[in-house]
């Protein structure tokens, strides 16, 4: 073998292996300064942050700054590390968390009730990063684009019981039941048949009392079930969760997960979340309207274009958006076309003619109003449009529009239709539009659950789930301002935003600027940080 030369290392003996300053630890150009900075240029009290309970752990000793477990919590969300018993671990040998923390070591009681008490502050440095972002004019604030992705809960999809799983569950421990009781019979039975002498002497002389005892515990789990399911009725809820109580069974093209459905609005601009929420159902439909309201609200504009697919088609939901003045972009579900496909015309071979106030029929007859307003299951007011029977009987087209005892062809018209017709008609060129849509809007989904590896929720219950991802949000939104701009850039637009007057003073709120002027002053100059930006940024 050849005799190679090595680079080797210092020796472990030697004094000073590791800088004398802790501040060494980390060059000047080194992002975490960035979260530091961020952290303390945040009024915390304000968000709503308080410390963290530390139980037993450390009694007696004053408690730990909310600032410094944030800082700890934003650099793990960053680099992956999420877990509190983890991050505790880092604490201690990362030497950028060192650093970061002052050498601060909390442990992980007091990590964990951070993250669990903090949930709302949480989400309140969420939406003051997002307002930074757009006075840092990072956010286009014209179109946005909405969508749902299912997150994994603390909880298996056994956990979780439908009225239908537990009424199965409980015909099958009655079954069980009735197999166990005929068994011991039959072994009362056997028994008596013995001679008294040999009685309990015979091999499986002891099974009677081992069968009782599966009979006990199989009833207890029947009552059990059955406790569960009065619960489940009792409450209107169509499942009940033992492990995590907000998690839910979630179904989307034949997939299934335990846990939560979080939709997010991102701005097409550079594709920031502006706007989220943690929901538990499996549908998007109802999500409308709610979430491009919100980033209407964040972003604070007059009109708001906000794009979405067809999970998200409501007519009520595009009223209400159109009454909130936004431009919603929803393709109109194909449905199923049972008619159609029969051969029969459906409901779109009939055209509205506003002037006449009349649908049009494929023959070219009208179909006028008839009187009386009629309200569907859905508790929309429908007008009825019917044709003329006497044009009917000897219509041409008669067997491939009417059922077979149908005299005239009746259309409803919902009283807003008008608002689905703009839709439709938005709809007609908006191919390239809906490109852009998914591409958007599946960039921090993309990011999130794929390079940072967040399928899951690590903690339990609605309000601590919206907690958590209100740090996964901040996170990749803070990772991508910084990505998108390099910390020098990034220095100076904020410089920037600070000496230009704000575009709306009276409704930038005051933590804004005040979170503001600190973060810009806290830096000795802006060119301090270095232009690296976080390593799991996308
Ligand atoms: S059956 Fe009546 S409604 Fe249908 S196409 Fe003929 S005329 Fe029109």
């Amino acid at each position: 073998m050849t005799n190679h030369i090595f680079k080797t290392g210092e020796s472990r003996d030697q004094v000073s292996l590791l800088p004398a300053r802790i501040d060494d630890y980390v060059g000047s150009d080194n992002p975490v300064r960035a979260i530091e900075s961020f952290v303390c240029a945040l009024d915390l009290a304000r968000l709503g942050f308080r410390h963290a309970d530390r139980g037993a752990e450390e009694a007696g000793q004053p408690p730990y700054d909310p600032a410094d477990l944030l800082k700890l919590y934003l650099y793990g969300y960053i680099n992956q590390v999420r877990s509190s018993r983890r991050l505790e671990r880092e604490a201690c040998r990362n030497l950028e968390l060192i650093w970061l923390l002052k050498n601060l070591r909390p442990g992980y009681r007091t990590i964990a009730n951070f993250r669990k008490e903090n949930w709302s502050a949480l989400k309140a440095a969420n939406r003051s990063f997002v307002l930074l972002a757009r006075e840092l004019e990072l956010v286009g604030g014209s179109t946005v684009a909405i969508d749902g992705s299912f997150f994994h809960g603390d909880a298996s999809k056994a956990s979780i019981f439908t009225r239908k799983r537990l009424k199965e569950q409980i015909a099958k421990l009655d079954q069980d039941i009735e197999a166990y009781r005929k068994s011991l019979e039959d072994n009362d039975a056997a028994e008596a048949k013995r001679p008294r002498k040999n009685r309990g002497n015979a091999t499986g002389g002891g099974r009677g009392g081992d069968i009782g005892a599966k009979v006990a515990e199989l009833m207890a789990k029947r009552s059990r079930a059955q406790a569960d399911l009065a619960r489940l009725e009792e409450s209107g809820e169509t499942q009940l969760s033992k492990t995590d109580p907000d998690a839910r069974l979630l179904v989307k093209s034949n997939q299934g997960i335990a846990g939560y459905n979080v939709q997010t609005v991102v701005d097409d601009k550079h594709k920031l979340i502006v706007a989220s929420e943690v929901v538990n159902d499996s549908s998007d439909v109802g999500q409308l309207h709610a979430m491009a309201k919100a980033a209407k609200d964040a972003v604070e504009a007059e009109v708001l274009q906000a794009l979405a697919d067809e999970g998200y088609y409501s007519s009520l939901e595009l009223k209400a958006c159109e009454d909130d003045g936004i431009i919603a972009y929803v393709p109109v579900p194909e449905g199923n076309r049972v008619v159609e496909k029969r051969g029969r015309f459906g409901r779109r071979d009939f055209n509205y003619d506003a002037r006449a106030d009349a649908y049009r029929c494929p023959a070219g007859e009208p179909l006028r109003p008839i009187n009386g307003r009629w309200q569907n299951a859905s508790g929309r007011i429908e007008i009825r449009y019917a044709s003329r029977k006497a044009i009917c009987q000897t219509c041409r087209l008669r067997s491939r529009c009417l059922g077979e005892n149908a005299s005239q062809r009746i259309v409803y018209r919902w009283e807003h239709e008008d608002v689905l017709e703009r839709d439709r008609a938005r709809m007609q060129g908006a191919d390239e539009l809906m490109r852009r849509r998914s591409a958007i809007v599946e960039h921090p989904f993309g990011t999130i659950k794929c390079r940072a590896g967040y399928r899951h929720f690590l903690v339990r219950g609605f309000n601590k789930v919206r907690g958590e991802w209100s740090l996964m949000a901040l996170c990749y939104n803070f990772s991508r301002v910084l990505n998108i701009l390099g910390l020098k850039r990034f220095m100076e637009r904020i410089a920037n935003a600070l000496s230009s007057p704000p575009r709306a003073p009276t409704a930038l709120p005051r933590l804004v600027h005040a979170a503001l002027s600190r973060f810009w002053s806290s830096f000795p100059s802006p060119f301090a940080l270095c232009r690296h930006t976080l390593s799991c940024t996308s």
